[in-house]
């Protein structure tokens, strides 16, 4: 699936601070697999920023699987690019949860 499209998909999502769309502009696409995205969303309404990992297919909602706000939020807030960490770290995380996110899933 095309980057574009992914982003025009997460800006129909709201920040769960102030309910505010987020803008294709502030959404950064950090990898996948399969239909799993990481994702970097930062809201202008409230500058929260988070990671967020959602199942994107097209023709349907996303489903958010998770964000990470908090703490969390605050370490990346001042972040402009995540680092090669971060980037392993994520990538890591996609190969340790894909089982589960597909047994997740499929009990729908
Ligand atoms: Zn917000």
């Amino acid at each position: 699936m095309e980057e574009s499209l992914i982003k025009r998909v997460m800006a129909s999502i709201k920040c769960g601070i102030c309910g505010q769309r987020y803008e294709p502009d502030n959404i950064g696409v950090l990898g996948h697999q399969e239909d799993l995205w990481f994702l970097r969303v930062f809201c202008s309404a409230c500058h929260t920023q988070y990671l967020v990992a959602a199942v994107i297919r097209e023709g349907r909602a996303p489903e958010v699987i998770t964000d990470l706000t908090g703490a969390e939020s605050d370490k990346f807030r001042n972040a402009d690019m995540p680092t090669a960490d971060e980037v392993l770290d994520m990538h890591n995380f996609l190969k340790a949860f894909d089982g589960d996110f597909s047994r997740l899933f499929s009990r729908k």
